[in-house]
């Protein structure tokens, strides 16, 4: 029986480890990938963390998981399968066994969204990606487009226009959702040309990407981009499926909380881009983190 479980290793569930390690709890996080960082580690540069500017999303997550284990943080790598609560107890089914704990925080993160148009799902890996800093070097003097307006998108434009020819940026609107600093930065690169208030009607090719064929959403009119390769950045949804119906979430997956990641079930606490939030970032996700930890040691303390 572990006084905490931590599922999910991104910036959340990596500062959860640290903090439940130097609190000496008896703890583990169980993670599902061979590398921990989640969504981070695709990041080129980080901008935003404080005191490390420009260092590699890789790097930052190395750090992260450095620390934890440093203070001696325990990992293990499972699928976690399902989870319930029995008399208080939550049971955490992997694909490794059954483990049992007094209170968890589900730090799970989030994924890509899929922009659901025809050719997606067909080409996916044939020019499809949705990973610029994973796929972006097959793509070196290529024409490509980057779909979506937000601070993935514009890293990834950014990211992409230092080996493609030319690099468009396809915007439903036309004003960018991303941070000033980036749209700077993305407006000052020569081979980058927006391609505002568009949406993506189908993406066309054979056995690869030769086309994305767009529709301007004021005048209706057509225009075909001829592009070996598209980067879809439309936003995230939750990696929540494993806690429907354990918890509350709202009507998106996000999981309900306090600001402390108190969510509907006591000693059950949520950390990160899984949860309902204004600002998803690496520094809230880590102070999500911290906030849930302290948390459960409240409840730990309490019950
Ligand atoms: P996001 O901020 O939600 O932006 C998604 C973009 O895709 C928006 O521009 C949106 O358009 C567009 N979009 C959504 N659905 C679409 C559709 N069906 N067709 C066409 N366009 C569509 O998502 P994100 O860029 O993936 O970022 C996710 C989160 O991570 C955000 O909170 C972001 O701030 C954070 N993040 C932060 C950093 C950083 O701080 N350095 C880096 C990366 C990510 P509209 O603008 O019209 O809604």
């Amino acid at each position: 029986m572990y006084d905490l479980i931590i599922i999910g290793s991104g910036p959340a569930g990596l500062t959860a480890a640290i903090y439940a390690a130097r609190a000496k709890l008896s703890a583990i996080v169980l993670e599902q990938n061979f590398i921990s960082g989640g969504q981070v580690i695709n990041t080129y540069e980080v901008d935003n963390y404080p005191g490390l500017p420009g260092i590699s999303g890789m790097d930052l997550s190395m750090k992260f998981r450095e620390h934890a284990e440093s203070l001696g943080a325990e990992f293990v790598r499972a699928q976690v399968i399902s989870v319930h609560v029995e008399n208080g107890i939550k049971m955490v089914r992997t694909e490794n066994g059954l483990y049992e704990t007094k209170t968890l925080i589900m730090s799970t993160g989030a994924d890509h969204r899929k922009l659901g148009v025809p050719g997606e799902d067909r080409l996916m890996g044939m020019g499809v990606s949705y990973c610029a800093t994973c796929d972006g070097a097959f793509f070196k003097g290529s024409d490509v487009a980057v779909i979506g307006g937000g601070d993935v998108a514009v890293e990834d434009a950014i990211f992409l226009a230092r080996g493609c020819r030319k690099v468009y940026v396809v915007h439903r609107r036309d004003e960018l959702r991303a941070a000033k600093m980036l749209q700077e930065r993305l407006f000052a690169l020569p081979n980058v040309e927006m391609v505002w208030d568009s949406t993506v009607s189908s993406l066309e090719g054979e056995n690869q990407v030769g086309a994305v064929k767009i529709v301007n959403v004021k005048d209706g009119s057509k225009k075909t981009l001829h592009v070996d390769g598209v980067f879809i950045a439309v936003g995230i949804t939750p990696t929540t499926e494993l806690f429907k119906g354990v918890v509350d979430m709202d009507q998106n997956g996000y999981i309900i909380t306090d600001e402390n990641g108190t969510t509907s079930v006591p000693g059950i606490y949520a950390a990160g881009d899984a949860r309902v939030k204004q600002l998803r970032q690496i520094i809230t996700a880590a102070a999500d983190g911290a906030n849930a930890v302290t948390s459960a040691l409240n409840y730990l303390l309490e019950n």
